[in-house]
């Protein structure tokens, strides 16, 4: 049987992680995962608690109720992943400005990034997995077969999330996604435990420039690499 592995792919908010992760799973048939997906999830039912106000988060209460959070994926008809949050599919909501603007509050909480830990390694027992994420390569699998990490300009990620809310038909400036953008990855980059941090052995790429057609040939070449050798031909 063909060897399966795990496909970690981190970097900072917006840098195309997700759609190169999906898109790579797909071909084959690999199971994807959004970590991301996870901390929103969490964040959107702390602010449906009243946890956060403003900037200040109630970590106790937090800490305390995370017993009380099942995050669990659904699948649509065409195959795509949907994030439940106790049951309820939550997608849509955890991509909104409310909840970009404090997930980061809720990813530094060491308690609520062991509970999704967990969740995420039992998720990949059977290999077969991409993960995108911000630790995924450093943290959960240090041990994964390919490590990629992407980077680009907070203009050019900026600009990529104006376009996907836009299409989606949600409110948002480019001003203020900028702004998101430069204060999550300033908090993501400077959290004590799990900073974004590129692993030693992650692959890294600079997507700033190149089509989501360049960047799913780069990113099978080096799959392909990791799974069946560098002088295959
Ligand atoms: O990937 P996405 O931008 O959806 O992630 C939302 C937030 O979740 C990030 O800004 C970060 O604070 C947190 N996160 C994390 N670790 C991960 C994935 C996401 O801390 N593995």
């Amino acid at each position: 049987m063909e060897k399966r592995i795990i496909v970690a792919i981190d970097g900072h908010s917006s840098s195309g992680k997700s759609s190169m992760a999906r898109q790579l799973a797909q071909k084959q048939n690999y199971l994807y995962i959004d970590s991301g997906a996870m901390y929103r999830a969490v964040a959107l039912y702390c602010l449906r608690k009243g946890w956060i106000k403003g900037t200040l988060l109630d970590r106790e209460a937090l800490v305390e109720g995370l017993k009380d959070i099942t995050i669990s994926f659904s699948t649509t008809d065409k195959g795509l992943p949907r994030i439940c949050l106790n049951g309820e599919e939550v997608e849509n909501e955890i991509r909104g400005m409310e909840v970009s603007g404090v997930v980061s509050l809720v990813s530094a909480v060491p308690e609520v990034r062991s509970y999704l830990v967990d969740i995420q390694r039992s998720l990949a027992e059977n290999k077969g997995v991409v993960m995108d994420g911000r630790d995924i390569g450093t943290a959960v699998f240090p041990e994964a077969e390919l490590k990629i990490f992407l980077t680009a300009s907070a203009d050019v990620r900026a600009e990529r999330r104006y376009l996907e809310l836009k299409e989606k038909g949600m409110e948002a400036s480019y001003e203020e996604i900028l702004h998101n953008i430069e204060m999550r990855d300033r908090m993501d980059l400077n959290r004590t435990i799990s900073p974004l941090r590129k692993a030693d052995d992650a692959i890294e790429l600079d997507n700033g420039r190149m089509s989501i057609e360049e960047q799913n040939a780069w990113l099978e070449a080096r799959f392909n690499e990791a799974v069946y050798g560098k002088n295959r031909n």
